[in-house]
């Protein structure tokens, strides 16, 4: 049996009750498809597979858009297995540390039965946020893989080089750019139905349609 859930006209995810699931993400025009399977033996070429849990990600940040949070999504992998998930959700949350790398940090913790995370990899969709990195850093993660900059807050490369600062004590190895552009459109489209939404409620409030 099937299950297809619609959350955004950007992203199409389709479970299967076996845990394969699909994701279709139409995004700059284009049709890019992904198929994910996270516990059954089809995995990508080693070259593919930040590219592969990113995907991943991707279909995390979709779910955060359909709840009206900003789209970011993330996964935690440790030898070659999901370990924990996340995405942005301090709204319907009400709790201002509930970005998706926290969220998915605390879930791989909580399933691993131990904070620290040694030898597994983040990935997320935007560049992490100070607090963020500063989790990253508590919880041991040895890899971090994003998608797109952000360059207001991003505290990787883009506002500032956190990971970088020598009182840390915990190396962090780094790769930027994966699926970027996936990543930064699946944002900018959330912002655009926003403000496009806006504009069609102070339309109908002033009676103009
Ligand atoms: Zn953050």
């Amino acid at each position: 049996m099937s299950q297809w859930i619609l959350p955004t006209p950007d992203c199409l995810v389709i479970t299967v009750n076996n845990g394969i699931f699909v994701a279709l993400i139409n995004l700059t025009h284009r049709l890019s498809a992904f198929v994910v399977a996270s516990r059954v033996a089809v995995m990508p070429e080693p070259e593919k597979i930040d590219e592969y849990w990113m995907a991943r990600a991707l279909t995390l940040a979709a779910r955060a858009a359909s709840l009206g949070e900003v789209p970011v999504g993330a996964v935690v992998v440790r030898d070659g297995e999901e370990l924990g998930t996340g995405f942005n959700a301090p709204i319907t949350g009400s709790d201002p540390t509930a970005h998706a790398e926290i969220c998915a940090l605390r879930d791989a913790a909580a399933r691993a039965g131990n904070y620290r995370l040694t030898g597994a990899t983040l990935y997320v969709t935007l560049e992490p946020c100070t607090m963020c990195v500063g989790a990253i850093v508590h919880s041991r993660i040895s890899r971090l893989v994003y998608g797109a900059c952000e360059p207001k807050s991003g505290a990787v490369e883009s506002a500032r080089r956190t990971l970088d600062e020598t009182h840390l004590n915990w190396q962090v190895e780094v790769v930027g750019g994966i699926l970027q552009d996936d990543c930064s459109q699946i944002i900018s489209n959330f912002f655009s139905r926003r403000r496009a939404e806006i504009r069609q409620r102070r339309q109908k409030g002033s009676g103009k349609e």
